[in-house]
């Protein structure tokens, strides 16, 4: 096999009230002091940014400086380089949710200095992931988290819309999965590379488990909840464990059509998507939506607030997208879906 990178976040700091630990992690765990910069909105600074900040200045941190961020560009990327090198910050704090941490992520890589990761939801695997997606195409390459910090009161007070989306993304592992088992057994070239037995069977048994405790996760059961957070925590090594395969199929292409409306959650989307794909996959599909309505999450084109058409038009856009990647085989390939052929699947799944 040929040679290649697997980033891992190096530690976490998990827990109760973890974030008033903060400052203590590190200088202890990390060896980490000096100037900081802390990117936020108005909103997570009220929630933790405000408390980090103060509890890094009482850890001996030189100064302490607070950004907010207006979206995942590469313009903000750029205004936060500026900050850091005019403050001579030796770390970046990428508080909240996706956006703040890819942001913070970006700009960190860049200058070639320390992040850290302080998710306030849990909506995408953003915190410990090694990627930043930003929307105007700008791929840098990001340094390992050096430390990502969990805390579980906050996480739990998040709008749990958040949550639900999150594990809505982590359902899509079941037709990507089924995906990836058809491009073996179709013994495409690409499937020749696959390293990732190991974590082929983790993203299986995550599945079970989170089909399993869907109920008392929802509840906010400690030992649930726990079990939520942490599969997700580790998730963006086990993708990169798995490379190329399973972490990506036919839902994350459907779901491309529709993550561009203004209100949807990228994990709503994959979860819808993911009825759909499974359904039109042969497989247990009904089993999906159960989950997903017991945690909550959105099953209904009405619920994700898109209309009919547009749910059409992402499934048949889908068919041609996939058919432009070479190293991925799906069931589009060998069942593309027409406009007729989508009004059907996604009438019988009551997606529409
Ligand atoms: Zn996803």
């Amino acid at each position: 096999m040929k040679a290649r990178v697997i980033k891992s976040c190096l530690a976490y700091l998990y827990g109760s009230g973890a974030i008033n630990e903060i400052g203590t992690f590190c200088n202890d765990e990390l060896s980490l002091t000096g100037k900081a910069i802390l990117i936020s909105d108005p909103t997570v600074w009220t929630i933790a940014g405000k408390q980090i900040s103060e509890n890094l200045m009482h850890a001996g941190f030189e100064k302490v400086e607070s950004v907010f961020v207006k979206g995942a560009w590469k313009s903000e990327v750029d205004m936060i380089r500026e900050k850091i090198r005019a403050l001579g910050a030796t770390v970046v704090f990428g508080i909240g949710g996706g956006v703040n941490m890819d942001v913070a992520k970006a700009a960190a890589s860049e200058e070639n200095i320390n992040i850290i990761t302080v998710p306030t939801i849990f909506a995408t695997e953003a915190q410990t992931m090694a990627l930043a997606v930003f929307r105007d195409g700008y791929r840098p390459n990001i340094r390992p988290i050096l430390g990502c910090v969990v805390d579980t009161d906050i996480i739990k007070q998040a709008p749990w819309r958040f949550q639900a989306a999150g594990y809505s993304d982590f359902m899509g592992k079941t037709s990507g999965i089924a995906d990836w088992e058809l491009a073996c057994s179709r013994k495409k070239e690409f499937t020749q590379n696959f390293s990732g037995i190991f974590g082929y069977e983790l993203a299986k048994l995550q599945l079970r488990l989170l089909h399993k405790y869907a109920v008392a996760v929802k509840n906010k059961e400690e030992k649930a909840f726990d079990l939520f957070l942490q599969v997700f925590m580790i998730d963006g090594e086990i993708n990169q464990l798995c490379k190329p395969g399973w972490n990506w199929g036919t839902e994350h292409a459907v779901a491309r059509g529709l993550e561009d409306c203004v209100d949807v959650l990228h994990g709503e989307a994959v979860g819808i998507s993911t009825i759909l794909m499974t359904c039109w996959q042969g497989g247990d599909w009904k089993n999906v939506k159960k989950t997903l309505e017991t945690v909550g999450a959105k099953v209904t084109a009405k619920q994700l607030g898109v209309s009919d058409d547009k749910i059409i038009n992402a499934l048949t856009d889908a068919t041609s997208w996939v058919k432009q990647r070479p190293n991925y085989y799906t069931i589009l390939h060998e069942k593309p879906l027409t406009d007729k052929t989508a009004q059907f699947l996604a009438e019988m799944t009551e997606v529409i």
